[in-house]
């Protein structure tokens, strides 16, 4: 049953919250990637063996070169990544279903819970243990400056991340593409406009992050990652007239633009 619990796998940022980091750890450091995993039995639940400690890092150090080549960044810094035991997560972490990333520049750190049955990602065709939700937060931090609004701050990294939550796909627990959830949003009437996914903050986190996310893919599609990427830090009052200047579109003609394509409308 352990897996129905990761059935909504909330890639959520606990802002208040503090790992826990007291040791042991095993570490482990490969490319740009430094993992700090659990001895084998030191909770009732499993610790990674030394051959997953290694897909691991490999998820994570291609994570990097994707979020890169997406977002047309430079990031070559070293990541720390703190995977907690699944019975012990949400002791020292807050959640036994994802995890976080430190939001200061400074403190290039992931904490997460290690599932010991990775999660099938459908558009890439790969079984993932961390995601690249997290290391987007890391990257567009360093690269791009602390966000100001959710809108960009979690619409990056669930553009980039391409999911978001999970279900039971022919008895595989299998992310589930926020592309298909937006469809299903279309079907059942619920779009959201831009005007409204950047400023009502009381939006469900089901609606939200799949059209964020979809709503950023579409912009990074329309303008390049490069000018998207000069409105990432910034305020919220700001964003409507920054990004007439950036792109050259009024927002308003950007968001009719939009709406316009999501429902097929010449
Ligand atoms: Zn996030």
């Amino acid at each position: 049953m352990k897996q129905t619990l990761f059935i909504i796998l909330l890639s959520i940022i606990l802002v208040s919250w503090k790992a826990d980091l007291k040791g042991p750890w095993i570490r482990t450091e490969n490319g740009n990637i430094i993992l700090y995993t659990r001895p084998l039995h030191f909770t009732k639940t499993t610790s990674p063996d030394s051959i997953t400690i290694q897909q691991i890092i490999q998820e994570q150090n291609h994570a990097i070169e994707y979020i890169n080549y997406r977002l047309k960044t430079h990031f070559d810094a070293k990541v720390e990544i703190f995977l907690f035991n699944y019975d012990e997560a949400k002791e020292k972490i807050g959640t036994n279903g994802g995890g976080f990333a430190s939001l200061r520049k400074s403190k290039k750190q992931i904490y997460f819970t290690f599932s010991s049955e990775p999660i099938f990602n459908p558009s890439k065709h790969v079984f993932e243990y961390v995601g690249s939700h997290e290391m987007v937060h890391i990257i567009t931090t360093s690269q791009l400056g602390r966000f100001k609004t959710s809108f960009f701050g979690e619409g990056y990294s669930n553009a980039i991340d391409g999911n978001y939550g999970s279900k039971m796909l022919e008895n595989v627990l299998s992310r589930y593409n926020i592309d298909s959830s937006l469809a299903n949003i279309i079907l059942n009437g619920k779009l959201l406009s831009p005007s409204e996914l950047l400023y009502n903050n009381t939006l469900q986190p089901r609606l939200y992050y799949p059209q964020v996310g979809c709503l950023l893919n579409w912009l990074f599609d329309t303008y390049g990652a490069e000018k998207i990427n000069k409105l990432y830090g910034l305020k919220r009052r700001k964003i409507e007239n920054a990004s007439f200047e950036v792109t050259g579109v009024r927002f308003d003609d950007m968001e009719k633009q939009y709406l316009n394509y999501r429902l097929k409308i010449e």
